[in-house]
């Protein structure tokens, strides 16, 4: 752990230095401050912005201040109780901020530890020295060291993947595809391993929290020898501060050798890398979605760039996106064609169920696969995309729906155990108890509408009653580390049923589990997303991938009333590759993503017409910046349209879209844009926001 020293700016006699500081404000703007002491750009200091005090990044050191110098702060503190960050970083941030158009504070800020940017950890007696101080004076368990595990001889397919990958070191980018539990993983570890023993350093992304353990487990047991008990450090935002804090000092100061984190790991402050991996890399989790509405996977592809590495995209659904760039050989594909165990694909049944007598939701065909497995003592999971007990409660009587008094949805019924059932707003998250009758016409008799996964739950306990049944959605692992132990308990073979949301079907290695059953995937069929096809298919691809991964014969039933739609049709025959060829002929005919750029401008305001008025008139002026600098012709302006939903916590919503064929021409107008757009803010009562590279539409 570095020396505390926090140089304290007291002396005015001494010779200024200029220092140009990025802050956490909504502003575009950096700002200057002078410094007595020595300064490097990359440092922190505290700064009076007002009368605040704030922490900020110095990211220049100016010859002349940007305004009247007599005018110009004098910085507060310095501090210098971690080595200042790179201008590699200090690159890469400023690129986020300038491609997705935000203030560079407002990228570089949040990209630090909460204890590292907040003026609060460095004020009052005990805290005065700081967080970093605090945090290495106070003992931590030694981590355990893991038991070395097996590793298996890889098969050609994979021995050629890691081969081109070790092979490169410049800048490439790899699209690993390879089917579900093909083995891409080892292709990771493998690579990783060759990277480390190189004496560079690895930085792996995954799309969910939940699958760090996993993957920490496998880097730990295989990577250790090389890495050090320490090698590991994961990041990701389930951390407490001191967490995150104390893994974030691990990656700076080059103890951990491996990062292995969700998206916000792909700001670690670590240059030496040699390899960036992406798993998952077409999971929309990658795009965060508030704040800097950063793409993870694209940030990867440009950091690769900037630092001249390999990056590996590894996928068994690629996004449209990376396909099309490995049809145009600007990516590199590597294949994994089959299985890696001695294993097949699972088989695919589409359950046709216009025509059938459901109970409970479930078909009889499900019912009976799934009484031969258990009886087969192998495990089964049932996928529903829908938390809580209901969508909706309704009367029969007279038609009321439960809705949400703050959004234009309907309330969600919840059961939880032992507690009263609830109605839940999963959009403002508003909580009410449940109407004693129904609120229009009294009627006693109130009824839930549809299955969610806690009425699943509760049906599948009454059909098979010596089932050990456990449900795995955002409700029942609120609390840390929950889910972590109920996956350890699937894993264990404690469980005999898995009832599980999106969370389930990603990434995990289950050895027991025979038959996965999807349930209501229709839901997604008829979206007004040009992207929900790729998505349901990736989605579905995924979860039927958790079937049979170690004992094969693994079956995948899929109930549905359109099984003649093209993404049913694929998902039979694990087609991905016609899949792909399809969707993209389709983007290409429509000049949509990868065959145009698009961005996003929402607004939100409490009277609809306020928000579609500014959309308006920002669309106006985008209109006359495109003439001015002619871009008519690759740029177009859709209309200002309400969301589907279009009210939320009292917020009305409307967006506009933007799209170009041409991105240098988007980004530019984009700059000029956002400059234009505060006047024609209609005295503050419209919220807004720009978005680049919009995932969902
Ligand atoms: P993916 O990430 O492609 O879905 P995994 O990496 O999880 O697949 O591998 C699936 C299973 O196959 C795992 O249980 C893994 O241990 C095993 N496996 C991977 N490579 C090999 C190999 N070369 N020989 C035998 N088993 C392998
Ligand atoms: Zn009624
Ligand atoms: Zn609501």
């Amino acid at each position: 752990m570095p020396d505390i020293v926090l140089t304290e700016c007291l002396d005015t006699t001494v010779s200024k230095r200029w220092v140009r500081v990025a802050l956490d404000l909504p502003l575009a703007e950096l700002y200057d401050y002078w410094s007595g002491v020595p300064v490097e750009i990359g440092d922190r200091v505290i700064v009076l912005f007002g009368r605040r005090k704030m922490i900020g990044l110095v990211v220049g050191l100016p010859d002349t201040p940007d305004f009247d110098p007599a005018k110009v702060k004098e910085v507060q503190v310095v501090l210098k109780d971690i080595k200042h960050l790179t201008t590699s970083w200090l690159r890469f941030a400023s690129f986020a901020a300038e491609y997705y158009q935000r203030p560079l504070g407002e990228v570089i800020m949040p990209a630090l530890p909460m204890p590292l940017r907040s003026v609060s950890s460095y004020q009052g007696k005990r805290s005065g020295a700081g967080p970093v101080a605090r945090l290495a004076s106070r003992r931590t368990a030694a981590q355990q060291a893991v038991s070395a595990s097996a590793i298996p001889a890889l098969n050609p397919a994979q021995e050629q993947a890691v081969a081109a990958i070790v092979a490169t070191q410049a800048f490439k980018t790899f699209l690993l595809y390879g089917v579900t539990g093909s083995g891409k993983t080892e292709v990771y570890l493998h690579a990783a391993a060759q990277t480390l023993a190189r004496g560079q350093r690895v930085l792996m992304l995954v799309p969910e929290i939940n699958l760090t353990p996993q993957f920490e487990q496998s880097l730990r047991a295989r990577l250790e020898p090389v890495a050090g008990v320490n090698g590991v450090a994961v990041m990701h935002s389930a951390l407490s501060d001191g967490e995150r804090l104390r893994a974030w000092l691990r990656v700076q100061s080059g103890e951990a050798r491996i990062v292995l984190g969700t998206r916000l790991a792909i700001f670690a402050p670590l240059d030496d890398v040699g390899l960036i991996v992406v798993d998952e890399e077409h999971d929309p989790s990658y795009k965060q979605q508030d704040g800097l509405r950063y793409s993870a996977r694209d940030l990867a592809v440009w950091r690769a760039h900037d630092l001249g590495i390999p990056v590996v995209l590894g996928s068994a659904t690629p996004s449209l996106e990376s396909w099309a760039n490995a049809e145009k050989a600007t990516y590199q594909r590597l294949d994994l064609p089959a299985r890696a165990r001695d294993v097949t694909l699972p088989s695919v049944r589409l359950v046709d169920t216009r025509r059938l007598q459901m109970e409970h939701g479930l078909s009889p065909h499900l019912l009976e696969a799934m009484r031969i497995r258990l009886a087969n003592k192998e495990q089964v999971l049932i996928f529903l995309n829908r938390r809580g007990y209901a969508p909706a409660l309704h009367c029969r009587s007279c038609g009321w729906v439960s809705q949400c008094s703050r959004c234009t949805t309907f309330t969600v019924l919840h059961r939880a155990q032992a507690s009263r059932a609830q109605l839940h707003c999963h959009h403002c998250g508003l909580v009410q108890s449940v109407p004693k009758g129904c609120p229009d016409c009294g009627d006693q008799d109130l009824q839930p509408m549809g299955r969610g996964t806690q009425r699943i739950e509760e049906h599948l306990a009454e059909l098979f009653p010596q089932a050990r049944i456990v449900r795995i959605d955002a409700d029942s692992t609120r609390k840390k580390g929950s889910a972590q132990a109920l996956f350890a308990s699937v894993h264990a073979g404690e469980v005999d049923i898995l009832v599980g949301t999106q969370m389930v079907a990603k990434g995990h290695d289950f050895a027991n589990l025979g038959l996965v059953g999807v349930l209501n995937a229709d839901a997604m069929l008829f979206s007004q997303d040009f992207r929900a096809p790729e998505r349901l298919f990736a989605q579905l691809m995924q979860v039927a991938g958790r079937a049979g991964r170690h004992t094969g014969h693994g079956e995948v039933i899929v109930q549905t009333g359109y099984p003649e739609q093209a993404v049913y049709q694929a998902l039979l025959k694990h087609d991905y590759a016609g899949f792909a060829r399809h969707s993209i002929l389709e983007r290409q005919a429509a000049a949509l993503p990868p065959f145009s750029y698009q961005a996003l401008l929402s607004a939100e305001a409490q009277d609809l017409n306020v928000a579609l008025d500014f959309l308006q008139a920002a669309r106006e002026s985008a209109n006359e910046l495109s003439a001015h600098y002619q871009t008519q012709e690759v740029l177009t302006l859709y209309d200002p349209v309400p969301l589907r939903i279009v009210r939320v916590d009292n917020m009305c919503r409307a967006q506009l879209l933007l799209e170009s064929t041409n991105r240098p021409a988007l980004q530019s107008l984009l700059r000029h844009w956002l400059k234009l757009l505060p006047e024609q803010l209609d005295a503050r009562r419209v919220r807004w926001q720009l978005e680049v590279d919009p995932l969902e539409i």
